[in-house]
């Protein structure tokens, strides 16, 4: 990796709690960080698109690429294989840019062990009932997932621990900030803020 790599944060959280909401807002206004587009052997929801949100492989061709050694991290979440493309990822950091993964908490302590330096936040709902209703109005799932996604949703957070950062999504706005902020705080860490103002510090210690 270049010295100007780009720093990689994982993002958890249970299905519903807001993550892609967040992420995406927080991408809207940071240009300069990208999202890691998973491949997935889920269904396609309705409006999503495949390259985007993910690429939409079959479990054929997703137990190639496992063969292959093409994924960083794998995992299975609620009956789909989820994984993060190893090269796709390596491009990206190389190229400066940061990047966020979501991914669920198996994929998070596998890539935490190749990458220890991957900052890593997870993302709480303010209530269980609120959980139940934002996958409710979401409208993308049945009942029966929407009941199996709850199910899963305390084993996924009682995780949060082997987080570095905390968010809680009551409050959208609120929620975005924190998160802003954690993303902020890393870009003004000196071995980041020494690499990109080495003109300036040269100048001023000369
Ligand atoms: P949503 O999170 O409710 O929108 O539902 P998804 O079907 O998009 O994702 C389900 C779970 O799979 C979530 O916990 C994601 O964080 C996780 N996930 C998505 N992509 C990956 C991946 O590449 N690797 C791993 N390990 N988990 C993933
Ligand atoms: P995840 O990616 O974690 O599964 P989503 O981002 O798809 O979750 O959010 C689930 C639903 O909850 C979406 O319909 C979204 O618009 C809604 N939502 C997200 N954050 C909030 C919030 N703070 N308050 C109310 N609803 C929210």
């Amino acid at each position: 990796m270049s010295i100007t790599s780009g720093t990689l944060y994982i993002i958890s959280a249970p299905s519903g709690a807001g993550k892609s909401s967040l992420v995406n807002a927080l991408i809207d206004s940071e240009p300069h960080i990208r999202v890691s587009v998973s491949h997935t052997t889920r269904a396609m929801r309705p409006g999503e698109v495949d390259g985007v949100h993910y690429h939409f492989v079959d479990h054929a061709q997703f137990t190639t690429m496992l063969e292959q050694g093409e994924f960083l991290e794998h995992a299975q979440v609620f009956d789909n294989f989820y994984g993060t493309s190893q090269r796709a990822l390596e491009k990206t950091l190389a190229e400066g840019i940061d990047l966020i993964l979501e991914i669920d908490w198996q994929g998070a302590q596998q890539v935490r062990k190749l990458m220890p330096q991957a900052k890593s936040i997870f993302i709480l709902p303010p209530t269980r009932e609120a959980l139940r209703h934002r996958l409710t109005n979401r409208g993308q799932d049945s009942g029966e997932i929407i009941e199996r996604r709850m199910r899963d949703a305390v084993s996924e957070m009682s995780h949060y621990v082997e987080y570095d950062y905390l968010v809680i999504n009551d409050d959208f706005g609120h929620a975005l900030s924190d998160l802003k902020a954690v993303f902020r705080a890393n870009q003004l860490l000196q071995t980041a803020q020494h690499q990109r103002h080495a003109g300036l510090l040269s100048e001023l210690l000369a």
